[in-house]
């Protein structure tokens, strides 16, 4: 018998990175939502690394704010160190990452949670689906409460049958020894999804006071402050920032990992789940990569509100006293106090091939799943697909059309489609090498690329979507107009030219050609522009890049173009592959397993050639479709 019964729109179970997004979207939305978590006091918790974006993972956070998402806003306010990382590079790879105060991140997300309308937050472990004639009804959950519900989105993070592993010690626990989801899992696998276990591992916390900061290189925060919001006002956010430190490995470090891998949880076999290749352990880096005398670590504060020190770079399983011995060899840690140990964790997830790019299960409908329980790895990876869940699960709702971003719109659109068509046999996470438009896609044109969307969807405001139409509009006029003004090759033109060390002009030209030079841009050029407006940053940040990167732009808007035509050619889940003609068996059943959503997709699918495409093309035009 179930003692508590409640009926809601939506269930929304975990309040981690992905939870939170999802919970927020569905009830802004106007969705009678709930959001279960294992412990209140671990809203939006941060397990592992302090910070919020760094490379392809700030693009995320942007795209997700220029949508109506909440991370980009919840770290502006609880930064305590913000950098701009990549700027000797291109801006394609230019990516924003900021030091969070911990707590004040978790605290800040969980009023922002428990003031908005619509939402409730449950302290309750979901330990049940409710699932009649292949849709979700709802949950139950550990304590017989019974919550009905017209969706669920599961976004259970790194808690399904968590085990934490260091050396020979393992716990059944979730992160932090928080309470592991030790019963969901189950029902899930009753209900026909497979669950697989992936791991993913942490380093050792230390004490600020037992550190010499003298032996290490000191990186400070950038001045000015760039926002991640584009609805945060920059002159807001400028402060006092801390420092974070940069040390590294030695051989006697790898000396000390080589000589005890035999005692590692990692080499024994006892952890069984599959960690992410890009964010290797430290005993990983020096058996991968002996021919490294070295490694860089970071030392990053946790927050303001503790002398615990995160080591970046570090993440280990090893015994308690190796890990000792191997920090004590890191310049600057000599004398190291461990707060806490490094572990590994592994838990229970899907497979994202279960899934449709709306995060959809394919086998129950109203069912979703965003975050580490997909197989992506990190807090911006997991944010934007609860995003996402939340958002289609409200289109499911009201009968619409699910939103999926493709992958010439966005890191999340890339992001997804490899999730869902890509066979990910580890913890996915997110780079700039994986989006192919990449130039199209940078961090600092989310807003110009997505409010539109995020207006429709209905998490934009009215106010923030006629503000970025006037920046588009004065960033095209203002390209059109500088490229009408006539330079001579004049002695004020040549003055400013030698200022900036750039060779003379021996006849006129437009001041757009000007711009394009290395060594210049639109500021530099002012005085050779009578009519010029006094324009906000970042509509000169655009103006720059347009002119400047306009051949490239251009070149890539053409493969934009092309791929947009093939993605374009739908395909009905309906069509029974094995019964086309002349199409490979394994290319058959692949698709008949993936049941992709366009020609562009099919062609995406591992097992899948041109020539089945070409057969798919001529069987979708004899079909007239
Ligand atoms: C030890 C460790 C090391 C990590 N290392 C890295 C790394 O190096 N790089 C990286 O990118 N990422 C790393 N991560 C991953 C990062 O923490 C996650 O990517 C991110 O937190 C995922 O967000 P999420 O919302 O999917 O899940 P989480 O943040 O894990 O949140 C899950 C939520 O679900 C709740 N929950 C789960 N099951 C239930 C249930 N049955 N009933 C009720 N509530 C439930 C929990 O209470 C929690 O609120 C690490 C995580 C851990 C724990």
């Amino acid at each position: 018998m179930a003692y508590i019964k409640e009926e809601y729109d939506i269930v929304v179970v975990g309040a981690g990175h992905a939870g939170c997004e999802a919970a927020l979207a569905a009830a802004r939305l106007g969705k009678k939502t709930i959001v279960f978590t294992v412990s209140v006091d671990s809203i939006a918790l941060m397990p592992c690394n302090p910070n919020i974006g760094g490379s392809s993972k700030g693009h995320l956070v942007r795209e997700l704010d220029a949508l109506g998402g909440e991370m980009g806003k919840n770290i502006d306010k609880t930064f305590i160190q913000s950098r701009m990382l990549n700027t000797s590079k291109g801006p394609a790879v230019h990516s924003l990452r900021a030091q969070a105060d911990k707590q004040d991140y978790s605290r800040a997300m969980r009023k922002t949670l428990e003031n908005t309308d619509n939402l409730t937050i449950r302290q309750a472990e979901v330990a049940e689906l409710i699932v009649e004639d292949g849709r979700v009804q709802g949950v139950k959950t550990f304590s017989q409460g019974e919550y009905r519900a017209k969706a669920v989105i599961l976004a259970t993070g790194t808690y399904l049958k968590a085990r934490c592993i260091y050396g020979d010690v393992s716990n059944y626990t979730g992160p932090n020894g928080l309470q592991a989801a030790n019963h969901l899992s189950d029902s899930m696998v009753e209900n026909g999804i497979p669950v697989r276990r992936f791991k993913t591992g942490t380093p050792a916390r230390v004490d600020k006071r037992s550190l010499d900061f003298s032996k290490m290189q000191e990186q400070k925060g950038d001045v000015p402050i760039v926002p991640f919001s584009f609805s945060t006002d920059p002159a807001t956010i400028q402060k006092e920032q801390v420092s974070c430190w940069l040390t590294y490995t030695n051989e006697e470090t790898h000396r000390i990992i080589r000589e005890n891998i035999d005692r590692s949880p990692l080499f024994s076999g006892a952890i069984e789940g599959t960690g992410p290749r890009y964010c290797p352990s430290i005993e990983d880096k020096v058996v991968k990569f002996p021919e490294k005398g070295r490694h860089q670590i970071f030392v990053e504060p946790e927050g303001n509100y503790t002398n615990e020190m995160y080591l970046s770079g570090m993440s280990s399983s090893l015994p308690e006293d190796v890990q000792y011995a191997m920090y004590k060899t890191l310049p600057g840690l000599e004398n190291v106090k461990i707060v806490r140990n490094a572990y590994a964790i592994e838990y229970d997830c899907v497979n994202a091939n279960e899934v449709l790019a709306s995060l959809e299960f394919k086998k129950i409908k109203g069912l979703y799943s965003a975050g580490q329980i997909n197989g992506s790895s990190g807090y911006e990876e997991a944010a934007v697909q609860g995003f996402m869940a939340g958002v289609n699960a409200v289109r499911e709702i009201d009968g619409k059309e699910p939103v999926i971003l493709d992958r010439s719109q966005a890191y999340i659109g890339v992001l997804i489609d490899d999730l869902v068509t890509k066979e990910n046999m580890e913890p996915y996470r997110m780079m700039t090498s994986r989006a192919e438009y990449r130039l199209l896609l940078r961090q600092d044109n989310a807003d110009l690329r997505l409010t539109d969307i995020g207006h429709e969807i209905g998490l934009v405001s009215d106010e923030r979507w006629r503000a970025v139409q006037q920046k588009k509009e004065l960033i095209t006029s203002e390209v059109a107009r500088i490229k009408e003004i006539p330079v001579g090759a004049n002695k004020k033109t040549q003055e400013i030219l030698e200022k900036y060390g750039s060779s003379p002009l021996n006849t006129g030209v437009t001041l757009d050609e000007l711009v394009r030079r290395p060594e210049l841009d639109y500021e530099k050029l002012l005085d050779l522009d009578p009519e010029h407006k006094d324009l906000p940053q970042d509509v000169i940040e655009q103006i720059n890049i347009e002119i400047k990167y306009e051949g490239y732009i251009a070149r890539q808007q053409k493969q934009v173009d092309n791929f947009r035509r093939v993605e374009q050619r739908k395909l009905s889940p309906d069509i029974d592959y094995k019964s086309i003609s002349g199409l490979r068996l394994e290319a058959g059943q692949k698709l008949d397993k993936f049941k992709p959503l366009s020609i562009g997709q099919a062609s995406r699918i591992s097992g899948v050639t041109p020539a089945d495409i070409s057969v798919l093309l001529i069987y979708l035009s004899k079909e007239g479709k």
